[in-house]
């Protein structure tokens, strides 16, 4: 088997008292497709705000394309990551989150271009050229102009996702992309995540309640509870027979 892209040994992180990751071990090969399902407070979230690091870890390590994220080599030895280290590994990933977070002060276009800018240091013309490709790929490029207040929630997410995919990510984030969005909107934001899926060798790592989805698109479905992955295997598999109880228990609920 390849080296993984992503890579977490014996990963531990709480919050206060609460251990949020209990010794987690888990990994994702190049250009796979994952889906973390899981009760509400298991850890689904924690884990990519861990990748994209907006939380740092407090034992075990992780990798990512080779490289440790949390941590890096100074003279032959393992140090806390550095800002500028922390900075360079960020680049691997793109995130799409559950509230968009789209800049509300920024037109559609600016939201795609502000970091390929301010980040890669692109121009403006390349920068925009780009927030045209992508805004295509997401079916938006006569919205442009406008600002997110002036979108659906639907066409808000799929800004956002043109927004990560404009850095040109080898590894794409999404935390319950569809989550907050009126239940007529959900398809327009799963079919573009589907043809990305289909068309892309990036990986992907998802988490979501859309059960039917993640089986049309994921390789391997993990269940997380309590920071622990329980069980895990392609969907068609989990879904139909899963070995342990809590793990029916869980999809008794969707399926
Ligand atoms: P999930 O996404 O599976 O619902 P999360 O990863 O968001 O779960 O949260 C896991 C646990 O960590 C929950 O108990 C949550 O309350 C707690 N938690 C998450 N973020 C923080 C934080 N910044 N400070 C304190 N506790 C947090
Ligand atoms: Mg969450």
């Amino acid at each position: 088997m390849n080296e993984p892209i992503i890579k977490f040994d014996n990963v531990v992180k709480r919050f206060g008292d609460i251990t949020v990751l209990d010794s987690l071990n888990f990994q994702v090969q190049k250009g796979e497709k994952v889906t973390i399902i899981g009760p509400s407070g298991s850890g689904k979230s924690t884990v990519l705000r861990i990748l994209m690091t907006l939380e740092a870890i407090n034992e075990g390590i992780i990798h990512v394309a080779g490289k440790p994220l949390w941590h890096e080599y100074k003279d032959d030895r393992l140090v806390p990551a550095s800002e500028g280290h922390l900075r360079e590994m960020r680049k691997e990933m793109g995130m799409v989150f559950q509230q968009f977070n789209l800049f509300p002060h920024m037109t559609v276009r600016r939201n795609v271009t502000e970091a390929p800018v301010q980040v890669l240091g692109l121009s403006k013309a390349e920068a925009n050229q780009r927030a045209e490709e992508y805004l295509d790929l997401v079916g938006l490029s006569d919205q442009a102009d406008k600002f997110p207040r002036q979108l659906s929630g639907g066409q808000q997410q799929r800004v956002g996702i043109a927004r990560a995919l404009a850095m040109r990510p080898n590894i794409m984030l999404f935390d319950e992309p569809t989550s907050s969005l009126d239940p007529e909107l959900v398809g327009e934001v799963l079919t573009v995540i589907q043809r990305l899926a289909e068309e892309h060798d990036l990986t992907m790592l998802l988490v979501t309640h859309e059960m039917q989805f993640a089986k049309q698109i994921s390789d391997r479905v993990c269940f997380f509870d309590k920071g622990k992955i329980v069980e895990e295997g392609p969907p068609e598999i989990l879904y139909t027979s899963p070995k342990e109880e809590r793990t029916r228990e869980f999809l008794k609920n969707f399926i």
